[in-house]
């Protein structure tokens, strides 16, 4: 028999017969649409995956995609990459973090400025790396920039437990963990954006279960579809959502039944809510405060808290965006990446000047790359 590869098994999610299917039943379906589906796809991975496979172009007219807030890169205030370039500049220090934070501008400086200067900054591939460094560099006081959705948050948490179990006493931790549900009612409690359809990330609820989603169909009328990132798991939520819209329900459904429940992963959640809890508020960058929307350290483990234990250096005003930048309201559901006036031209991702361009998550990025601007 021969060998298993990764290709064979996600070959099938993206056949473009099965897509051009989908886009049918889709095109059918949505004759009986009251009104268009305005759908919010929460997450930038949703985002990619939607111009990379050029998914508006098989939708019918009265289908339009709204890109949510769904990226932690993207979201993270000025005020706190400057805490991270704060906490590099201390002395025997070494800041570790994950993903394209090192490349996203502060007010002054980014991470990856402040490395070719000579400070101890180190990407992770995984949080535990941040164990293995911190014992490596007894000498030195090791800070994880902690940053994600409810996805990332286990790692953290595991890391938390597996430095507390061994007595690693040099990591400490400035949590940047902020949470789906939250901003989404933000964003429609505000009213503007006229979305009436979600589809959610399917790994935020391998952890948290759907059931995070619960409130949003009876509150606001809109289903929500938890969707996986092929483009066939996209097409198929929007046939869902879809169904739903035109036979007037609005309902909580899981596309991605492959790996996600209403209750998700129990141990994943009791892990968090060991060492975590929820913040009284946290800025959204281009949205501002959302109570309840991101977790902090509990006060029991203050000690490990890089907010409390290195509080003096960090910078407490909060600092707005680039004043040409509209993040904010793209990130808002309010508007396109094509409509800010330096979209592809003073901004691209080698000179982003916001952080949707710098992330490789972020609704700029996606459109630049995708939507025919690199020609
Ligand atoms: S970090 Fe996860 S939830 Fe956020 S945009 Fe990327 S894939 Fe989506
Ligand atoms: S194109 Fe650049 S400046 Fe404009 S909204 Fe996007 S990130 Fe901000």
């Amino acid at each position: 028999m021969s060998e298993l590869k990764l290709k064979d098994l996600y070959d099938g999610f993206r056949d473009p017969a099965t897509i051009r299917m989908l886009s049918a039943q889709i095109g059918e379906a949505a004759k009986a649409l009251h009104e268009p589906l305005r759908i919010m796809e929460v997450c930038g991975g949703h985002t990619h995956t939607i111009m990379k496979y050029g998914l508006p172009q098989l939708l019918p007219d009265n289908i339009d995609f709204i890109h949510g807030p769904g990226c932690p890169v993207c979201i993270m205030p000025k005020e706190r990459i400057d805490h991270a370039i704060a906490l590099a500049r201390m002395d025997d220090t070494i800041l570790v973090t994950l993903g394209d934070m090192i490349r996203v501008p502060g007010s002054q400086s980014s991470l990856a400025v402040e490395r070719a200067a000579g400070r101890d900054i180190r990407p992770l591939y995984t949080p535990m790396d941040a164990l293995k460094i911190a014992k490596e560099h007894p000498d030195k006081r090791v800070i994880f920039f902690a940053i994600g959705f409810e996805t990332t948050t286990p790692m953290t948490a595991a890391l938390l437990h597996a430095a507390i179990a061994q007595k690693v006493t040099n990591l400490y931790f400035h949590i940047n963990h902020v949470l789906v549900p939250p901003a989404i009612d933000a964003i429609m409690s505000d009213g503007r954006a006229k979305i009436n359809a979600f589809i959610g990330p399917s790994h935020v609820s391998v952890i948290t279960g759907a059931k995070i989603y619960a409130p949003l169909p009876e509150k606001y009328g809109t289903p929500v579809v938890v969707c996986g990132f092929e483009p066939v798991d996209v097409m198929q939520g929007i046939l869902m959502a879809v169904r739903q819209q035109a036979e007037g329900r609005a309902e909580l459904e899981i596309e991605y039944s492959r790996s996600v429940t209403m209750e998700g992963n129990v141990k994943a959640q009791q892990l968090i809510d060991t060492y975590l809890r929820a913040r009284s508020h946290f800025r959204w960058r281009g949205i501002g405060d959302i109570p309840d929307s991101a977790l902090e350290l509990k006060p029991e483990f203050a000690h490990l808290d890089a907010e409390k234990v290195f509080a003096e250096v960090l910078p407490t005003e909060p600092i707005d965006d680039h004043k040409l930048c509209i993040c904010g309201t793209i990130l808002k559901g309010l508007a396109k990446p094509m409509e800010c006036k330096v979209f592809g031209t003073a901004c691209t991702p080698n000179t982003p000047l916001g952080s949707c361009m710098v992330s490789s998550e972020g609704a700029c990025n996606a459109y630049y790359r995708y939507a025919g601007v690199l020609g």
